[in-house]
C-alpha cells in the first residue's frame, strides 16, 4: 500500500490486488510501538489508515488473489483468481507466510486448538491453558497478549533465550500467569478432533514433558512463497526475490517490495521504505518507455 501511494501521488493509476487482507501481516499485531514517530498504534489501525490514505488518493484495490504475472509485448499482464488485468509496471509485495512445525496432524488440528495468530483465535481461549511455541518477536507479542486473557501461558522455546526485543521479553518475564521453558522441542499433538495437549522432548538431557492445553499458538517464523514468480524473477536458494537498490528484479519492469525480497531486516518500516523505493523506480521506468 506504500507502494501504491507513492505511485498515486507520482500520478500513475494504481491497481492494489490483496489476496486475503488489506495490510498484511501488520493488521495481525496487537501493538506496534517501533514505527517512527508513533508511539503506539494497533496493527489493525495503521493498516486500516494507510488503506483510507490510498483510497482517498484515487487507488483502486480488489480482493483477487494473482496467480501469475506474465510479460507482453506492452508490458505485463496480471492473472488472478477472477481475471486478467494489464499493466505497464508491477511491484511484488507479497510478503511471508507463518511456518508451520511440520508434525503430524497439525493441518487437520488447524481451528481446532492449532493456530499461528493469537490476534486472530487468542480470544477464543480466554480464561484457559494455552502453550506458545516460538522465540521472536512474533511469539514474545503474542504471549503477552494471551497472558492478558488466558488463565496460563506456557512459552516454549527450542534455545536457551529468545530472540526478541529486550523490552518484550522483559515486560514478558514479569507477567505472573506466564510460565517460560526454554530448550524443549513440540514433538506430538494429542488430541481427539480437538487439541488436549502437546508433547515435548527436552534438550540438553533434560526430561520431556506432556502439556495439557487447549491451543497451541505456533509463531515460528515465517517462509516465503514466490513460487508463482519464479519464471518471472530471479529467486534466491531461499525462495526470496533478488532485487537491488532500487526494488528492480531481474525482469525490468517487475519490482520487488517488503518482506518478499531478499533482505536482512524485515520490518514495517523496511517493507514500507521498500514500497516507496519500489513506487518510485516503477514510475522512473514507465515514464522512460514510450507505451
Ligand atoms: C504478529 C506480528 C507482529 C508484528 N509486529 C511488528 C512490529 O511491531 N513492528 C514491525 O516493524 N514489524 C512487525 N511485524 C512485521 C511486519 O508486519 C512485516 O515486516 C510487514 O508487514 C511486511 O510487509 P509486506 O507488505 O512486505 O508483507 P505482508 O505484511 O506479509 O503483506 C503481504 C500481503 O500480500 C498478500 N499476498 C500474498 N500473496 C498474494 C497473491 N498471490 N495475490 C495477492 N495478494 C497476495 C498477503 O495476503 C498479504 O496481505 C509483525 C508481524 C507479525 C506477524
Amino acid at each position: 500500500m506504500t507502494a501504491a501511494l507513492y505511485a498515486l501521488r507520482n500520478g500513475k493509476s494504481v491497481l492494489v490486488l490483496e489476496a486475503d487482507n488489506f495490510g498484511g501481516q501488520i493488521a495481525y499485531s496487537p501493538r506496534v510501538e517501533n514505527f517512527p514517530s508513533i508511539k503506539e498504534i494497533s496493527g489493525s489501525v495503521f493498516a486500516d489508515n494507510l488503506l483510507e490514505q490510498i483510497l482517498a488518493l484515487g487507488a483502486q484495490v480488489e480482493l483477487e488473489r494473482v496467480l501469475n504475472i506474465e510479460k507482453t509485448s506492452s508490458g505485463f499482464t496480471v492473472t488472478t483468481e477472477y481475471g486478467k488485468h494489464d499493466c505497464k509496471a508491477a511491484v511484488i509485495a507479497a510478503g511471508v507466510k507463518h511456518k508451520h512445525i511440520g508434525i503430524a496432524g497439525e493441518e487437520e488440528l488447524i481451528g481446532k486448538g492449532v493456530s499461528y495468530c493469537a490476534v486472530c483465535d487468542g480470544a477464543f481461549y480466554n480464561g484457559e491453558e494455552v502453550a506458545l511455541v516460538g522465540d521472536g518477536n512474533t511469539a514474545l507479542q503474542y504471549s503477552l497478549l494471551l497472558s492478558n486473557y488466558c488463565k496460563k501461558v506456557t512459552v516454549c522455546t527450542l534455545f536457551d533465550k529468545f530472540f526478541g526485543d529486550l523490552t518484550l521479553v522483559n515486560a514478558l518475564r514479569k507477567r505472573e500467569n506466564v510460565n517460560i521453558i526454554h530448550d524443549v522441542c513440540l514433538k506430538e499433538f494429542i488430541a481427539d478432533g480437538e487439541l488436549k495437549a502437546c508433547r515435548f522432548d527436552g534438550m540438553k538431557g533434560n526430561p520431556g514433558f506432556v502439556l495439557p492445553v487447549k491451543a497451541v499458538f505456533i509463531a515460528i517464523g515465517q517462509y516465503p512463497d514466490n513460487k508463482i514468480f519464479s519464471s518471472l524473477v530471479n529467486l534466491d536458494k531461499d525462495g526470496y526475490i533478488i532485487a537491488d537498490e532500487t526494488c528492480q528484479t531481474s525482469t525490468p519492469g517487475i519490482f520487488a517490495a517488503g518482506d518478499c525480497r531478499t533482505k536482512k531486516i524485515r520490518q514495517l518500516t523496511t517493507a514500507c521504505a521498500d514500497g516507496a523505493v519500489a513506487a518510485v523506480a516503477a514510475c522512473a521506468y514507465i515514464d522512460s518507455k514510450s507505451f
